[in-house]
This record gives C-alpha cells, structure tokens and sequence, in this order.
C-alpha cells in the first residue's frame, strides 16, 4: 500500500486515509499538525492497483476488490495476462504520481473501469 508521510510532522498515513482525506478536503494539509500542502504520498511500497485505487479512493473498495480478484484469478493464470499485470504495475506508479489527483484521469479510467467491473460482476 501507498503510504504518506507529513513533511512538516513527520505522522505517518495509511493511503485509504490519505486519499479519503484529500477526496473529502481537497487539500493536501496536514490532519495532525495543520501545515499546509505537507502531505507526500508514497506510490513507490504500493503493489496493488494502483489506479483503481487512485479513481475508486480505496484499496478496499469493492470495485477495486473485484479487479484484484481477477488480476489473480484470471489474468495471472496466463501468459499474457502475466505480461499485462507485469506491464500495468511498471506503467501505473508513475501515471498515477503525474495524473492521479487530477479530476479527467479519474473520470477516464471511472467511465472505462466501470464497464469492465460490470461485466466482470456478472461472470462472478
Ligand atoms: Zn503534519
């Protein structure tokens, strides 16, 4: 999982906290000390999905529960699949630190991951 970190503070967040935190404020100041724009995500620890994660705000949404269980029981199960997970786990740490916060990525990747959760949904 992504953490953060306060540079001001130093605290320590989960990302489920920090991204429901910056999702409901806006902001990126500090819960615990106040300090403005002092909250550094750390994409790099993460080995989810990271882009689900940044359009659906958490890790444990059930969206992005229904892409993990097809990553491993689907994708990872072939060959190509396995370059694809391989490829989308290079590709997304460093879309998601450019573009993750910004409204159309979110809105992009939502409209198509949504059509996919969806019929995924319906083969479970
Ligand atoms: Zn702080």
């Amino acid at each position: 999982m992504p953490k953060s970190k306060c540079e001001s503070c130093g605290k320590r967040y989960g990302a489920d906290e920090t991204m429901a935190w910056i999702n409901r404020t806006g902001s990126r100041d500090c819960p615990n000390c106040g300090s403005d724009d002092s909250l550094r995500v750390d994409y790099s620890e993460d080995e989810g999905c990271y882009i689900a994660t940044a359009v659906y705000g958490s890790y444990d949404s059930s969206e992005v529960w229904i892409l993990r269980k097809y990553r491993d029981n689907t994708l990872l199960k072939t060959f190509y699949g396995r370059i694809f997970v391989k490829f989308y786990y290079f590709i997304s740490p460093t879309l998601v630190k450019l573009f993750g916060e910004k409204k159309w990525f979110k809105e992009v990747f939502k409209s198509k991951l949504d059509v996919f959760i969806d019929k995924l949904e319906k083969q479970i």
